[in-house]
């Protein structure tokens, strides 16, 4: 095609039939014209064609490990969890067989679904952890994101795109890949309704940004700058699109437990009788949570559709706290002996002292982040004064009583 240089007023576009205007046109074989508009729309539609088919690479499944080897990975750092670990493990299973399904172009014409997931648990049981750990392991992209941050587009605070921005930095800019990534978003009950009502002024932190999550949950293509913050006019956007990136939600819901009790109350009231009534464990309440429960905290129904995988947290008991201080790879009695090893002093933990930590931590009711502030309130003095320490340091009961006094 050669430009056309006539600028006749009658001459239109053979596509659109639009006038054309200023020269903007292709001259075709014949007499047909092309404006620019028409070109733009067919580049666009051509991307999007071969954009589907781009250079995704399928994943060797025999290099992807299963879900129980998952799991069994995730053991060696997170003490408990097992519902959730397993929900995780096979999610991310799943994932990679999608993204093989969709790479290979199953002619099977059966499309899987991506299940997200929402992880609900108290604080410190181990979300972030849980989160943190399967990053290792996996062969895409991941990011962690906190949705406290979050505001409606527009508003102070950072745009929903960011989390895409973060992926996609996790990725190296290779936009293949984000598109295939994994979005870990923290603190989800943030972004709850505030109260039941809908609001008259406008929840812009609240639902708002459910909405706009929506929006990259449900997979949509979006404009995201690639550097994150705010949009600007000038800047140029990478389109990402979300349709198989898969999002794993968390979130303490603080109260949601008297909600699932209502309802339990109500549903054991009314339709059950006094010989087959569920035994309930009011220890753990989160494991009768379901979907409407979270719709009674705050989240839109649309949303918690899009969130189709519901998973708990157990309560940390004392016996996994004791566990948590010692068991894990890289466990917080580990750590310290390992500090200390560089100043030639053997640490050693006695049982009653690891007792005591664990108690004090139940009392403080921040799960297991309450050990570390313990422990460091019982080493801090013995760290100061190091090099008055030769060769084994006995932490017993007494010695954390006295140190935990001091540090009042
Ligand atoms: P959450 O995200 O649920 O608030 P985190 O995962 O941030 O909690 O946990 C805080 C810290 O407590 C972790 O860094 C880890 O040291 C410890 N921890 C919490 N739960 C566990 C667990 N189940 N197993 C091992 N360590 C844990």
């Amino acid at each position: 095609m050669a430009k056309n240089n006539k600028n006749t007023p009658a001459e239109t576009c053979s596509f659109c039939g639009e006038d054309i205007k200023n020269d903007r046109c292709f001259k075709g074989v014949g007499d047909e014209l092309i404006c620019f508009d028409c070109v733009e729309r067919g580049q666009s539609i051509i991307a999007q064609e071969v954009g589907l088919k781009k250079n995704v690479k399928a994943i060797d499944m025999k290099e992807i490990m299963r879900p129980a080897e998952i799991k069994k990975f995730l053991d060696e750092y997170v003490i408990g969890q097992d519902e959730a670990k397993k929900y995780l493990s096979v999610a991310v299973y799943n994932h990679y067989k999608r993204l093989n399904h969709i790479a290979l172009s199953d002619k099977s014409n059966v499309e899987i679904d991506k299940s997200n997931i929402i992880l609900i648990g108290d604080t410190g049981t181990g979300k972030t952890l849980l989160a943190r750990t399967i990053a290792k392991l996996l062969k895409v992209p991941f990011t962690i994101v906190d949705a406290t941050a979050l505001t409606q587009a527009g508003y102070v605070g950072e745009d929903v795109e960011g989390i895409l921005s973060r992926l996609l930095q996790a990725a190296n800019y290779n936009l293949d890949e984000a598109e295939r990534g994994i979005i870990f978003i923290d603190e989800i009950d943030k972004i709850a309704r505030k109260g039941d009502n809908p609001s008259i002024t406008r929840d812009v932190s609240g639902e708002g940004v459910q909405q706009a999550l929506l929006k990259i949950l449900e997979g949509a293509v979006v404009g995201v700058p690639p550097e994150g913050g705010r949009k600007h006019p000038e800047q140029k956007l990478i389109q990402v699109d979300t349709k198989n990136i898969l999002f794993i939600c968390g979130g303490a819901f603080n109260g949601i437990d008297k909600k699932i009790s209502q309802r339990l109350n109500r549903s054991t009231i009314g339709f059950q009788g006094s010989q087959n009534r569920t035994i309930i464990d009011d220890k753990n309440i989160l494991r009768y949570i379901e979907p409407q429960d979270l719709k009674s905290f705050g989240l839109i129904p649309e949303l918690i559709g899009r969130l189709p995988v519901l998973t708990f947290m157990n309560p940390l008991t004392k016996e996994a706290l004791l566990q948590i201080l010692t068991e894990p790879k890289n466990s917080i009695i580990k750590q310290y002996q390992e500090l200390f090893k560089y100043d030639n002093i053997e640490l050693e933990f006695k049982k009653d002292a690891l007792n005591l930590i664990a108690d004090k931590a139940i009392e403080y009711n921040l799960g297991a982040r309450g050990l570390r502030t313990i422990c460091e309130n019982i080493m801090i003095e013995a760290m100061f004064d190091i090099q008055n320490i030769e060769g084994k340091l006995k932490i017993d009961k007494q010695y954390a009583l006295k140190h935990l006094d001091l540090a009042k």
